[in-house]
């Protein structure tokens, strides 16, 4: 049973793509550009007017739902309660400020329920009517939880252009920053602080950015979870692995929000583990305010690195510091008290993170203190995640032309090497050793443990292998093309048969096994399939009604994570291409007659 609508997607091939200006800090001559057909349409939002397109948004199947909660009703995810000693507690004082969110009304216990959150953003819904200095708020719904509830984003924006019907934003002059929170329901600050953050973008101090930048805002990506303040989706799918699979309705609506509005930077705010294993680890405790981290991925193009760190994560670290707020890269530790490697967050191409980099966008990971604190320190926990996120817009809006020159440059670039040079199949972050500032558990006093660490800031190369033109799949493919199409690439079909020159793959080894991460293995459903491959060259014999996904456009990173089927978030791993015989690599550029899928 599949509910996947492909009317609901469309082609994300920029219209008119003209890049005429190197990236002020590029000394690289411009790549040549490969054309390819480019009739589009407008992306579509359904607004709050016009809810039914959200339905079109694809689900997972009801069994499946069914068989991943049932698989993962044992799983563990809150940790054993810890308390705090009086001495680490006075070392994250309340900050002077008051927010206005439902849970900090007076009396409020627990965080802003999902109801209270609905009722917010609908309030907070207004058509400026493309008056000068006037904001529409526009209430974005891109489809629903695995329990029912709408999954609902709100649009900031001034942009001086009368709205469609639909309430639609045909090709915003104005580059979109999207903020995502809650990915993990047990992380209440990044929500909470998203909040604080629309209300003053519609009606407060951050108002005057939307005169550079749009804002697409979803608080709240798993209100199942936030709903049972439990890490994962109702179906036991950890939803920050989800993001290239797309088995998750949540992970879809993000993957819809991203196609949409092809945002030039994304901030997916979260909570890490205030006690978690490092007492039982290191006698000592997590200290930082704010733990940071942009994308780390293979494949990922250096100048998006370059602009998340000189652009954006140095202001961050700035008025982080300057707000009394302290930092550090994003890490994290398996639950196993024996292993006492720490490691910065995965570098691979499945989490929000990195796969929004391999969109070629600078991405954020946003993590206060705050698991296992339940409301203990909220207000420091909101204002640190409302102090980072401010720091990103504001160098979203300064950089506002420099970030759409950059993503014109890079889409254009990634485009460029199809059929070229090589590229990273598999890679790993670098072992190393970190001082790490930590706590003493009882005084509070900073304690400084050696640690194992793998930094994701140097990735090496496990697997390299030429950068193919495109990869062929089966006409009886069908599930990998709606995700990739999904995902925002395009696909052609083929309407006559022919052959291609490229690599075929052999399995030489098969493995069922579970998917694992830098926290240990993955909350999932079901097992996947490692295979090992050799690559044999062949002509392809292509029929009719099979596909073809060329690397000649801006997200053909993607495409690779997905089809190089020897890796684990590959398709063939996840079983989404159900055989290895049904994908190939095509090496030169196919001359057969092919369709764009609409
Ligand atoms: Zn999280």
């Amino acid at each position: 049973m599949q509910s996947w609508n492909l009317k609901s997607f469309t082609r994300q091939w920029p219209l008119g793509l003209a890049v005429t200006t190197l990236w002020a800090c590029s000394a690289a001559p411009m790549p040549a550009w490969v054309p390819l057909p480019t009739s589009s349409r407008p992306a579509v939002m359904a607004a709050a007017s016009a809810p039914a397109e959200a339905s079109a948004a694809p689900v997972v199947p009801a069994a499946q739902v069914a068989a991943s909660a049932a698989a993962s009703a044992g799983a563990a995810s809150a940790p054993a309660p810890m308390v705090e000693s009086p001495g680490v507690a006075a070392r994250f004082p309340d900050p002077l400020v008051s927010y206005n969110t439902p849970a900090f009304e007076p009396g409020h216990a627990g965080f802003t329920s999902n109801a209270e959150l609905r009722t917010l953003m609908h309030g907070l819904v207004r058509d400026g009517q493309g008056a000068a200095n006037a904001t529409t708020v526009r209430l974005l719904q891109v489809g629903s939880s695995q329990t029912g509830i709408p999954l609902e984003a709100l649009q900031f924006s001034r942009e001086p252009v009368p709205l469609a019907s639909t309430g639609a934003t045909a090709s915003p002059a104005r580059p979109t920053v999207l903020l995502v929170g809650e990915q993990h329901g047990d992380e209440p600050a990044g929500g909470e602080a998203l909040i604080v953050v629309a209300q003053e973008l519609a009606q407060g101090a951050l108002a005057p950015l939307l005169d550079r930048i749009n804002v697409v805002i979803l608080p709240r990506a798993n209100p199942d979870g936030a709903a049972a303040d439990r890490r994962l989706t109702a179906s036991g799918i950890d939803e920050n692995r989800d993001h290239l699979l797309l088995r998750t309705p949540e992970a879809q609506a993000q993957a819809q929000l991203e196609r949409e509005f092809k945002p030039v930077v994304v901030v997916d705010a979260h909570e890490y583990s205030a006690f978690g294993p490092y007492p039982a680890k290191f006698d000592a405790l997590p200290r930082f305010d704010a733990l940071v981290q942009y994308a780390m991925v293979a494949n990922l193009p250096g100048f998006v690195t370059k602009a998340s760190e000189e652009w954006f994560r140095q202001p961050m670290l700035q008025s982080l510091k300057a707000h009394g707020l302290s930092t550090e890269w994003y890490y994290t530790t398996s639950a196993d008290p024996a292993d006492k490697k720490v490691s910065m967050g995965g570098v691979q191409p499945d989490t929000m993170r990195n796969v929004t980099g391999l969109r070629n966008a600078v991405s954020f990971l946003i993590e206060s203190r705050g698991v296992g604190l339940g409301r203990t320190h909220l207000l420091r926990r909101v204002y640190t995640q409302v102090t980072a996120i401010t720091s990103v817009l504001k160098s979203a809006a300064a950089r506002a032309d420099d970030m759409q020159k950059l993503r014109g440059y890079v889409d254009a670039e990634v485009a460029a090497k199809a059929c070229r040079g090589e590229m990273i199949v598999a890679a790993q972050p670098t072992p190393s050793e970190y001082n790490l500032r930590m706590l003493d558990p009882l005084t509070g006093a900073d304690k400084t443990v050696t640690v194992a660490w793998d930094s994701a800031l140097e990735l090496h190369s496990l697997k390299v292998r030429a950068r193919p033109c495109g990869y062929w799949l089966g006409a009886d493919q069908t599930d990998a093309v709606l995700r990739l199409r999904a995902l925002g690439l395009q696909v052609q079909r083929l309407d006559e048969a022919g052959e291609l020159r490229g690599e075929t793959y052999t399995v030489t080894a098969r493995d069922f096994g579970e998917r694992n991460d830098v926290r240990g293995s993955i909350a999932d459903a079901g097992g996947v399939v490692h295979v090992k491959v050799e690559r044999v060259a062949a002509l392809i014999d292509a029929r009719a009604g099979s596909y073809y996904v060329g690397l000649d456009q801006p997200l053909a990173n993607l495409a690779i994570a997905a089809l190089e089927p020897d890796t684990q978030s590959s398709y063939v791993t996840h079983r989404i291409v159900t055989d290895v015989a049904r994908q190939a690599r095509v090496l030169m550029q196919p001359a057969l007659k092919m369709t764009p899928m609409e």
